[in-house]
């Protein structure tokens, strides 16, 4: 096939017919976020390679082998972003948005790129919906944090999603750990990949996040982190499942957990089905509160998670969650004649002006063709404007359900007639679906929308 008319492996369209679908989704999220305190950041697309490098970290998937590193024409290393997190956290230093006060709490929806094995549910572009708190310690945040996303999956109608917890202690209780790992995965050397053969030294703990058959195998044996963590650092852990009891958000605990960043500390969490195949993780979060330190920053607790939304569509549909259809057309304006397409243009801004869905002929169309058209998105009512018309000063607007006909002014009238219309039929809707027996309950309701008319 033509090139030119092909997309670039991993990367996906949205199209028209299912826009509607994600805008959706965004805006729950949205709401979700700004309802729970938190603010949008919008961060470039690409960063400086150093910036991920630093903060998702050298011995990680995603910097070893999956960013999409390039140098300008300047001869600056640049890297698409693979994550939102680092972005984030670099503008929250950049701007000292700290000093507005802390906790400072930000959510993002943006594209991810990283060079990965495509295949359903892992793309080489993507989206992640995310949010991030900075400055904040409490284990309260944290169950914020999981409350949050665990709401987002609740309002979608999402079943068979699993919140997993587990905790990876804090730097210094780790050190024990590390060593015991190390001592481990030394003894099982010959198993385990190249990858996490030179993790054995740098950071073991990624080697029990690697995906390959015979390093999981030797991972399921290795020390859980659980049995080392430091006394506050299990305090800590308690309390976020304190929290996470009061809020009625159920959770399992799985030691095996650890995340793909080499910042995380203490809380580490999963959203995970096991509806849509082998790419079951649907979310990902935690605490890390070397991130910050890390990238020259104060010392700053702060925690987040990212959502991955293309997975999160493939579970809605795996489980049939059906999306309210975007509106349909409010009327449909047919004029006949140079001196009715200006006026239909001329009530087709009106309208829209008025918030009303209004469409007219912009093809050149005859009258059937455009009925056609009509009848073809739906509109719910149409008009015809033809010489006749003009000179009489109205039109006669169709209901396309019923077939019933009504005239209307063609002057400034007009929008506020349709208005009207719209709006008894509206009514008439509500009262049937409500029967003569509710008739006080219509009254009230019309009363309070309708200024006791
Ligand atoms: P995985 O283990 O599946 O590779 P990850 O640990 O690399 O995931 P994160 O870096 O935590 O993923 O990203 C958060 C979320 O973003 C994931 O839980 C997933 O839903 C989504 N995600 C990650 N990589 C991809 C990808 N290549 N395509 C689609 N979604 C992705
Ligand atoms: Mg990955």
């Amino acid at each position: 096939m033509d090139i030119l008319t092909k997309k670039v492996k991993g990367a996906e369209d949205i199209l028209p017919a299912d826009s509607y679908k994600w805008q959706f989704v965004e805006d729950l999220m949205r709401e979700e976020a700004l309802n729970s305190g938190f603010r949008e950041i919008r961060t470039p697309v690409f960063e400086h390679t150093v910036l991920f490098n630093r903060s998702v970290g050298e011995t990680t998937d995603v910097v070893q082998k999956e960013m999409y590193t390039f140098d300008t024409k300047g001869g600056e290393s640049i890297t698409l972003r693979p994550e939102g997190t680092a972005g984030a956290a670099r503008a929250y230093l950049e701007h000292a948005i700290y000093s507005d006060g802390l906790p400072v709490k930000v959510f993002y929806q943006l594209t991810c790129y990283r060079y990965e094995k495509a295949q359903a549910g892992r793309q080489r572009e993507f989206h992640q919906f995310g949010m991030e708190t900075y400055g904040a310690a409490d284990a309260k945040a944290d169950a914020e944090m999981i409350c949050a996303a665990n709401s987002i999956f609740e309002r979608l109608g999402l079943e068979d999603i699993r919140l997993e917890l587990n905790s990876i202690g804090c730097k210094d209780c780790r050190k024990d750990y590390t060593n015991a790992l190390k001592a481990y995965f030394s003894d099982n050397k010959e198993k385990l990949c190249d990858t996490c053969l030179s993790r054995l030294e740098r950071n073991p703990m990624r080697i029990l996040d690697c995906k390959n058959e015979s390093c999981k195998q030797v991972a399921a044996n290795a020390p859980v982190v659980l049995d080392y963590i430091c006394p506050d650092c299990s305090a800590h852990f308690e309390k976020v499942k304190t929290f996470l009891d009061a809020a009625d958000v159920e959770y399992t605990v799985n030691p095996t957990i650890v995340r793909g960043l080499d910042y995380y500390t203490r809380t580490v969490f999963e959203f995970v089905t096991d509806s849509i195949g082998a790419q079951g993780t649907v979310c990902g979060g935690g605490r890390y509160d070397g991130l910050i330190e890390e990238l020259g920053g104060q010392p700053t607790p702060a925690l987040g998670f990212a959502m991955g939304i293309e997975r999160l569509m493939l579970v809605m549909k795996a489980q049939g969650i059906e999306l309210p259809e975007p509106e349909k057309c409010d009327i449909y304006i047919a004029p006949l004649g140079d001196a009715a397409e200006k006026k239909a243009f001329e009530l087709l801004w009106e309208l829209r002006r008025s918030s009303f869905i209004a469409e007219t002929d912009i093809v050149g169309r005859g009258l059937r063709a455009q009925m056609k058209y009509a009848n073809k998105i739906g509109a719910k009512y149409s008009m015809v404007i033809g010489d006749d018309d003009l000179n009489a000063g109205t039109a006669k607007l169709k209901n396309m359900e019923t077939g019933e006909t009504v005239d209307v002014p063609l002057d400034e009238n007009f929008t506020e007639a349709f208005s009207d219309i719209t709006l008894q039929s509206e009514k008439g809707m509500l009262m049937d679906l409500l029967g003569s027996d509710n008739m006080d309950i219509l009254r009230d309701i019309i009363g309070k929308t309708n200024d006791g008319e």
